[in-house]
């Protein structure tokens, strides 16, 4: 396994892997891996001869008050981790290497971020396309592995593959989720234990949401207020929860048949913020 630290070594290695004509593919994480990680690996390693990922904690999609200094960080144990997975190449290059002190351009997002995290969390996604973009054009990859846990992040960088010409298959990896069916996360190690008790809690509404809809609820509002009531009064606070149109991601009052959404939530439980979502096709 290869463990590159700089942009130069990085694309040196690229090239000889290249000269062999196989198929890259990229999976970009921020670290402190779990099962969730390595499921994208693995399927990364199906549509590609060599997989390639990418450890970064990336401070331009961190807000002010968020966790960007006490994110987990643990390279030797993520290193090992690859290795069990027969990784190709580790791109773990330090801050400096990535930004410059000054940068003069960004990337701006006209929709597709007015919901979901991108209402909550703002300039988030134009962090996380500023970091992907980079990660493209350093590993030229042919393929992109990237989480349905992160939809919202999967559909906007199809967008910009889309729109800015990258030629790279998008692929997205379903959720990863632990035996109760708490999403992983490499946030959810903050969880205390009595947080990490209730936490599934957040995924059973979704599900139940799902199930009446199913059942043909098509206006979903009085059931995902219920639903809020009931997270809350067992001790979560609600970033948002509600049905989203998979195509443009704005919250959707009545649902039609043939058309796919996302049931999706973020919560908060003590100083911890969970996301998750399902999708559905009526
Ligand atoms: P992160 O390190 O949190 O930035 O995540 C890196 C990639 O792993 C993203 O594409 C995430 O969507 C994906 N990911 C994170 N958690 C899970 C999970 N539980 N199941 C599947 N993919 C995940």
């Amino acid at each position: 396994m290869i463990v590159t630290h700089t942009i130069e070594h990085a694309r040196e290695q690229i090239a000889l892997l290249r000269k062999k004509s196989r198929r890259l593919a990229l999976v970009p994480t921020m670290g402190a891996l779990h099962d969730g990680h390595l499921s994208l690996i693995k399927l990364a390693r199906q549509h590609a001869d060599y997989v390639v990922i990418s450890i970064f904690v990336n401070p331009e999609q961190f807000g002010p008050s968020e966790d960007f200094d006490n994110y987990p960080r643990n390279l030797d144990k993520d290193l090992m981790k690859c290795k069990n997975e027969n990784v190709d190449l580790v791109f773990a290059p330090d801050l400096f290497e990535v930004y410059d002190t000054q940068h003069f351009l960004s990337i701006k997002i006209d929709s597709l971020n007015r919901h979901m995290c991108g209402g909550s969390r703002p300039g988030f996604f134009e962090g996380v396309l500023l970091i992907v973009n980079k990660l493209f054009n350093i590993v030229t990859p042919d393929v992109a592995v990237f989480g349905q846990k992160d939809i919202q992040q999967f559909l906007i960088i199809n967008q910009m593959v889309n729109e800015f010409n990258h030629k790279i298959k998008m692929v997205m990896a379903p959720v990863e989720r632990a035996n109760d069916g708490l999403a992983l996360s490499s946030r959810n190690v903050y969880l205390s234990k009595e947080e990490r008790a209730i936490a599934p809690g957040l995924y059973r509404s979704l599900n139940y949401i799902k199930t009446q809809v199913r059942q043909g609820v098509i206006n979903p509002s009085l059931l995902i207020e219920h639903q809020k009531s009931e997270l809350e009064a067992k001790g979560f606070k609600i970033d948002y929860l509600n049905v989203f149109s998979y195509k443009t991601i704005e919250p959707v009052l009545t649902l039609d048949k043939g058309v796919v959404y996302i049931i999706a939530g973020a919560v908060w439980l003590g100083k911890t913020r969970l996301i998750d979502n399902i999708l559905i096709e009526l």
